[in-house]
């Protein structure tokens, strides 16, 4: 079985093809500005990566384009389009309405196009890589997967905001957490490794966007982010938790708009704002090793914050098996996965320092023998988890169709 994970942002399109048996990748590439001048396709075919430039006016034209180069006659993976069994899309946000993978019916269009009041930079890309797979694709079944969904576990005392109740009733605003799908994986990953399924494991998603996740015998209980991804942990450019008052504070003093506050929060805090150097952990540490002052400030509050999540799921866990490392900096940086383990011997967690300096994107066990908690680095992968979902979707559909029952809605919450 053949299938195609779809990524889709405002003007971007990612991609992969996978072939299920031996989950074995394909093809991948990138399809960047959309729609404005200058787009441009990287795309890695037979391990060997190109790039070249064309216009793109769409998402329905990169999803042509894609197309074009999945199936070229000279370097293409396949022969036609009609060997994509399936179609996996990631989707940002799918409310209360979804806690699993489903199925894209019209009726989840709606309920997706609904839930875009909730994520409004993020759902409407993604239902556009929906519609431009439809058109493109009429035939093929298509499945969301939602980076929601993994969080839709957490109990109300978690995800409900002090605000009064009317306005959970009325708008569903709530925590709901995020990238369910990577701390998925990455836990299911570390379970497969303790060899219990009744386990208590901390997954820290640092990337650019970045989260923590505390996971009991295999369900999300709890996670760092909020309504909006801005919430939690300090990140690359947004601030992560703050006083909210500080909003219109902000709104009287600068005179600013609800969106120019919204944009500071997103695009010029966290690390960038803080350090006014850079969002990328490796400008900041080599501007740290240079003696830069507001470079080490910004790397002390991400490691105070991140450690302050640590034990509070430690807590809220009763206790610690694993603590896992996953994402951009969680992968490839042992500094910052050092600074996180610092000081927890209390808890029986003990570090091999030599280890982790010499992991880098790499599954790793990099805690002592002797450690109670075991630690771990394990690379995320979202579009395997999209994959593996789209398939066990398509096939019991199939086994439903056999067994004569409907075709509808899987998993909904
Ligand atoms: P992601 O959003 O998961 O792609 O992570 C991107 C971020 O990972 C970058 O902005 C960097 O801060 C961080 N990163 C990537 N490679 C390294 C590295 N070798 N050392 C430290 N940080 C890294």
């Amino acid at each position: 079985m053949k299938i195609l994970v779809i990524n889709t942002g405002s003007s971007s399109l990612k991609y992969q093809l996978l072939e299920m048996e031996g989950e074995k990748l394909l093809s991948k590439g990138l399809v960047e500005r959309i729609g404005s001048e200058g787009s441009s396709v990287t795309y890695t075919i037979r391990g060997e990566k190109n790039k070249f430039q064309k216009d793109i006016l769409n998402h329905t034209d990169a999803i042509k384009v894609v197309f074009e180069l999945l199936t070229d006659p000279e370097n293409g993976v396949i022969k036609s389009i009609k060997e994509v069994d399936a179609v996996g899309h990631r989707v940002v946000h799918a409310g209360e309405r979804y806690s699993g993978s489903v199925l894209i019916t019209d009726d989840v269009v709606n309920a997706l196009e609904e839930c875009s009041f909730f994520a409004p930079l993020h759902n409407p890309p993604n239902i556009k890589g929906i519609k431009a797979c439809l058109e493109v694709l009429p035939e093929v079944p298509m499945v969301g997967v939602f980076d929601t969904a993994f969080h839709q576990t957490m109990p109300d005392y978690a995800y409900m905001y002090a605000l009064p109740y009317e306005l959970y009733e009325k708008y569903r605003i709530r925590r709901y957490g995020f990238h369910g799908t990577s701390h998925r994986y990455v836990s299911q990953v570390a379970v497969d490794l303790l060899g219990k399924k009744n386990s208590k494991i901390i997954t820290c998603h640092l990337g650019n966007g970045a989260s923590v996740c505390a996971v009991k015998d295999g369900i999300s209980v709890d996670t760092s982010m909020g309504h909006t991804p801005t919430g939690g942990l300090i990140m690359g450019t947004r601030c992560g938790d703050i006083d909210p008052a500080l909003i219109p504070i902000l709104e009287n003093v600068e005179h600013l708009t609800a969106k120019q506050i919204d944009d500071i929060m997103n695009k010029k805090s966290g690390m960038l704002g803080v350090s006014g150097i850079s969002n990328d952990f490796r400008d900041l540490e080599d501007a740290l090793h240079n003696g830069n002052r507001r470079a080490k400030l910004a790397l002390e509050m991400f490691d105070y914050r991140l450690k302050k999540f640590i034990g509070e799921y430690t807590i809220i866990l009763g206790g610690l098996d694993a603590l896992v490392f996953t994402a951009g900096i969680g992968e490839n940086d042992p500094e910052t996965r050092y600074e996180a383990c610092k000081g927890l011997e209390f808890l029986g967690l003990y570090l091999d320092e030599e280890k982790n300096s010499s992991i880098k994107g790499e599954l790793a066990e990099i805690s002592l023998p002797e450690s109670k908690v075991k630690v771990y680095v394990i690379p995320t992968n979202e579009e395997l988890m999209i994959a593996r979902d789209t398939k066990e979707i398509i096939e019991s559909k199939k086994k439903k169709n056999k067994s004569g029952f409907e075709v509808g809605e899987l998993q909904e919450a």
